[in-house]
């Protein structure tokens, strides 16, 4: 059995905890890779040691960081491919997915080619007599990045990058489920010109995790995964004096206005709700038609492209929309609440709960599932199901779509589809969700937007990417100096000879 290994000091190195973690193809159901569960003792060492690198590093000018980072992108692009591969093999995305997810992921490391202007301070000149005043952004020294499942390589590449760039040294705790990826870019960071020791990935559970948050070294925490347990992690990082930014799950609405392009909404929620078997956090998992006649209209036009969509592994190539879903407990809990959502009383217009894939019957594939007529108090519309499975709410009138979404205690992304810009420009103003589409099924804004939700979605006050990174990473110190004046009658200085 293939031992995956964590990454110390720029290289590969074994675990000596001797607890391992299983990593499988979720195509085939299989194990096939064995990862080491970091103990307290080995993150322990793995802090001191990032802790060691991060002086040198965060001393070096912002514009050299930058040429690694630029480096990095050359090398992402060389090895594009090859990482797509492996990413598909442990997620169980297309290859078309996974190169989406390098690709989103790498467009952050060109944003943080930028850092040398992102991490220029500010200058008052004369703040009073002979007094300047000015403030710079220094790092914070070592922080840890907490990552998921769903985006192996650009959640990652998302908080290494910035933190990097600022001049810190990062420890990477990657997801126990697809880990090699994140391991294949930590080696092409050392490639591109990072010293070692400066990026540090650690594999692990709670053990690690927790060692991370109770560490006096790590100054910031960065998570993206579940709500729970990103609730858990930003109260226990804050608790211990750290800067915490913890991004947690959602239920993402699409409101279809009755002047909506039918074909154009339709085609967005396939894409939204089922792309990447619906494993994203900007999945689209509601939908809202206003009015009834909307409402049969958009289910007539979703069914038959629901019907179309084709299962498989990444091995069949492009014309597979999505893959199967990350675990086998991922699929029987999916299964679980389709279930629930049919006991309930919801309709179950796709149900494909006997899907199986010849071939690959121990695969943890999840076929398309449509219901109509969910209603708010349903277990399958409060839950983040993460998994292709599609449900319509009907609403009365747009101020019922509205509230809707506005009520649901995730607030990562909305979209609407309307003809009507007033109607799309009130719901941009007023939605308390933090990204919005407006004919866009899917917003996820660019490297130098920032990207984050509200309400259950987000613990933390600064955004993933983008500018935000850059304050996230870095702190401000701000020098008052003051030199008194030492100009004599007719201009000359006063300087006093040197014994
Ligand atoms: P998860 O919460 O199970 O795991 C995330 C990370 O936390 C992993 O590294 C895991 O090892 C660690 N972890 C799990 N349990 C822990 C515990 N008890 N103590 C300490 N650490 C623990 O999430 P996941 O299943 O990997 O990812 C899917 C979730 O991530 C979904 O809810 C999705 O919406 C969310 N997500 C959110 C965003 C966002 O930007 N808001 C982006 C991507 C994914």
């Amino acid at each position: 059995m293939h031992e995956l290994t964590h990454f110390i000091d720029g290289k590969m190195t074994p675990g000596t905890s001797g607890r391992f973690s299983d990593v499988f193809n979720p195509a085939t159901g299989e194990v096939q890779s064995k990862l080491p569960m970091a103990s307290a003792d080995e993150t322990t060492n793995v802090i001191n040691r990032a802790a060691e690198a991060q002086g040198n590093w965060g001393a070096t000018n912002p514009q050299k960081r930058g040429r690694v980072m630029m480096a990095m992108v050359g090398l992402m692009n060389r090895d594009m491919d090859k990482l797509a591969e492996a990413l598909s093999r442990e997620h169980g995305k297309t290859l078309p997915d996974a190169k989406g997810d390098l690709q989103r992921g790498l467009e952050v490391i060109e944003y943080c080619i930028g850092a040398p202007q992102m991490l220029k301070g500010e200058f008052t000149d004369s703040a009073g007599p002979g007094i300047d005043m000015y403030s710079m952004r220094q790092p914070l020294g070592v922080v840890a990045a907490i990552m998921p499942f769903n985006f192996p390589a650009m959640m990652p590449l998302w908080h290494v990058g910035p933190a990097l760039a600022c001049g810190n040294a990062v420890i990477l705790k990657p997801s126990e489920r697809d880990p090699s990826v994140p391991l294949m870019l930590a080696e092409l960071f050392v490639e591109a010109g990072l010293p070692e020791g400066v990026f540090q990935v650690v594999n692990g559970d709670k053990e690690a995790v927790d060692t991370l948050l109770d560490s006096e070294i790590i100054q910031g925490v960065s998570f993206v995964g579940s709500t729970p347990i990103a609730q858990y992690i930003y109260s226990r990082a804050c608790a211990n004096g750290k800067r915490a930014q913890c991004f947690g799950g959602a239920k993402n609405h699409l409101i279809v206005m009755p002047d909506a392009d039918m074909d154009q909404a339709a085609d967005a929620l396939v894409g939204a709700g089922f792309g990447a078997a619906g494993e994203r956090c900007m999945a689209v998992s509601v939908a809202v038609p206003v009015g009834e006649e909307t409402a049969d209209r958009l289910i007539d036009a979703l069914v038959p492209r629901i019907e179309k969509l084709k299962v498989g592994p990444y091995t069949d190539g492009d014309d597979v929309d999505f893959g199967p879903v990350v675990t086998r407990e991922a699929k029987e809990r999916i299964l679980g609440l389709i279930n629930k959502g049919v006991e309930q009383g919801a309709e179950l217009v796709v149900d494909n709960r006997d899907f199986s894939l010849q071939g690959y019957e121990n695969g943890f594939f999840v076929g398309p599932h449509l219901f109509d007529r969910v209603t708010p108090d349903m277990d399958i519309y409060r839950t983040e199901i993460f998994g292709p499975v599609l449900s319509t709410v009907r609403a009365g009138s747009y101020e019922e779509a509205l509230g809707l979404a506005m009520n649901h205690e995730y607030g990562n992304g909305t979209a609407i589809f309307t003809r009507d810009g007033d109607a799309a420009r009130d719901f941009a103003s007023r939605i308390n969700i933090g990204m919005v589409g407006i004919n866009v099924p899917i917003p996820v804004p660019l490297a130098y937007h920032t990207f984050g939700g509200w309400k259950k979605s987000m613990f933390g006050d600064l955004n993933q990417h983008g500018p935000d990174s850059f304050k996230f990473y870095s702190r401000t110190k701000t020098v008052t100096s003051r030199w008194p004046s030492g100009i004599k009658e007719g201009g000359e200085f006063n300087f006093k000879a040197m014994d």
